[in-house]
């Protein structure tokens, strides 16, 4: 699938009769079916006067409709998914800062939404589901004529999404068909998805991992997705059984409670049909791969992506070496280490990550500030701290913006977090920075400790001075039941110490 650069083209990869989007308890949509959805929406959306590049939000849950949605809206036009649990305030900031010339709602769903869209003038569509996984209709807007109508091309904006919120306001990031459908590629030949695969989506639709990682490597692929509606312990088990995928995608906390749950569904994950698990998003903990290796009998394949990139930038091989805390190799972009001053760092250098290549974005929009810091020659400044290794891996040292400066000393919250988890008794474990007047920040953490153990603060800090320089054993360690994470899954070090009201 070498040239395909854009969706039109992508869409027409499966063979007919062969299920593209599965759902529990449906019948499934086929590609064929698929084909002649993406069709009858763009014509649908051509006759509403969008076409080409105009933008339209897409507000649905977790689920087939949002996956078809996404794919038949992007190949004419393009796509703003945004996160369905917004308030009202938050639906009006990001049509405002985005600017759609429609708002895709399911109908009857009295989401705060669609008030937002026509409180700004913005054409609510609502999505009418048909019988098969994902098959929808379009009703409302107003006939119109599109200024470019039909199939989108390679440099047309597919998709517009905002990035995580981590580290800082999120930031909008157009990607183009080409951005995503080199993405797609990319995962699909690091993982060998073929016709014969069928990705259990539990991910999130409003975020790039899921959009591209499960929705579209899947059909790229001539496979089949089965969407649900979101991460739930309870049912992941379930579903295992019953739909009988064979790989799914997650970001670690999910796989880490997936992992607490195993000893019960001993039989499900016997009779489970996985030749794969995927972990991207946020770093995964090395004896976490190996427990979920160990535990589920296939390759657990850690992933680098992020929504510059439209998702995957390195990925440990799924035949090769696996290194349980490195974020693989280079699988679609160069990936290369520069200094801060612009200058490409030796083999085995700690330095900013950066990445070049047709799943890179453009830029930010309108932010020349931001674009300014980003790019350096050509070459996308990922923000992220990493070397690479003697055998070519990227190994992740942390975030350039989560590093802990404790008067001057910089500390990386992804070591103290790994040797904390080395603790028998610790289940899960996140340092952040804790404000402190002299220093300017503290080093804390946040652990959760496993079923039935028992462990004071004291011991966890005795335990970590063994293998920790002073200045990075944490001075304070909270124990929760659970740690609070972003919208995407991912735990939020930045500002955690606010949050949970903690201060030295
Ligand atoms: P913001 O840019 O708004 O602060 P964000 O960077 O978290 O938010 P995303 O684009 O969703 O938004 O996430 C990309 C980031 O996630 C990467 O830059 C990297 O820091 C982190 N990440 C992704 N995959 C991994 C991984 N396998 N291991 C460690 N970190 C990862
Ligand atoms: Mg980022």
């Amino acid at each position: 699938m070498s040239a395909i650069s854009n969706l039109g083209e992508l869409l027409q990869r499966g063979a007919a009769a062969a299920p593209a989007l599965r759902a529990p308890g449906r019948p499934a949509l086929t590609h064929e079916g698929l084909r002649a959805l993406a069709a009858g929406t763009v014509a649908a959306l051509n006759a509403k006067g969008i076409g080409r590049g105009d933008r339209v939000a897409i507000v649905l849950p977790n689920g087939p409709e949002m996956a078809a949605a996404f794919l038949c809206v992007a190949a004419g036009a393009s796509t703003a998914p945004l996160n369905p649990s917004y308030k009202g305030d938050e639906f009006t900031f990001y049509l405002d800062d985005l600017k759609p010339k429609a708002i895709i709602v399911q109908q009857a769903d009295a989401t705060p939404a669609r008030a937002s869209a026509e409180a700004l003038g913005i054409p609510v569509l609502e999505l009418i589901p048909g019988e098969a996984a994902g098959s929808f209709t379009l009703q409302g807007g107003t006939p119109g004529t599109a200024s470019k109508p039909g199939m989108a091309e390679a440099d047309d904006e597919a998709l517009v999404l905002h990035t995580s919120g981590t580290t800082a306001r999120p930031k909008i990031v157009p990607l183009s068909q080409r951005n995503i459908t080199a993405s797609a590629r990319h995962i699909g030949t690091a993982l060998e998805l073929s016709e014969s695969d069928c990705c259990l989506n539990i991910m999130p639709l409003f975020h790039i991992h899921g959009l591209i990682a499960a929705v579209l490597s899947s059909v790229a692929a001539g496979g089949a997705v089965c969407c649900t509606g979101g991460f739930d312990a309870l049912k992941f088990f379930r579903l295992l059984d019953e739909e009988r995928p064979t790989w799914y995608t997650a970001v670690p906390t999910m796989h880490q409670t997936i992992l607490s749950r195993a000893d019960r569904n001993a039989e499900i994950i016997q009779r489970a049909k996985l030749r794969l698990i995927r972990s991207s998003s946020a770093s995964l903990p090395g004896p976490v791969m190996e427990a979920m290796e160990a535990t589920f009998g296939c390759p657990l394949v850690e992933s680098y992506g992020m929504t510059e990139a439209a998702h995957q930038m390195a990925s440990n091989p799924l035949r090769g070496k696996r290194k349980p805390g490195a974020v693989g190799l280079p699988a679609g972009p160069e990936v290369r280490i520069m200094s801060d001053e612009g200058e490409f760092l030796p083999q085995g250098e700690v330095g900013e990550v950066v990445i070049r290549g047709p799943n890179v974005t453009a830029g930010y929009e309108a932010n020349p500030e931001a674009n300014a810091k980003a790019f350096t020659n050509g070459w996308f400044r990922t923000g992220d701290q990493g070397m690479l290794d003697a055998d070519g891996y990227l190994q992740l040292t942390g975030r350039l913006k989560e590093l802990i400066n404790r008067g001057g000393e910089k500390v990386s919250p992804l070591e103290v977090d790994g040797v904390l988890s080395a603790h028998s008794a610790v289940a899960q474990a996140l340092t952040f920075a804790i404000p402190h007047s002299k220093l300017g920040e503290e080093v804390g953490a946040a652990v959760v400790l496993r079923e039935g153990a028992e462990l004071t603060e004291r011991e966890l800090r005795d335990f970590a001075a063994k293998y920790l320089a002073d200045f990075k054993v944490p001075r304070k360690v909270v124990f929760l039941p659970e740690i609070p994470k972003g919208a995407t899954g991912k735990l939020m070090r930045i500002g955690l110490a606010e949050k949970l009201g903690i201060s030295l």
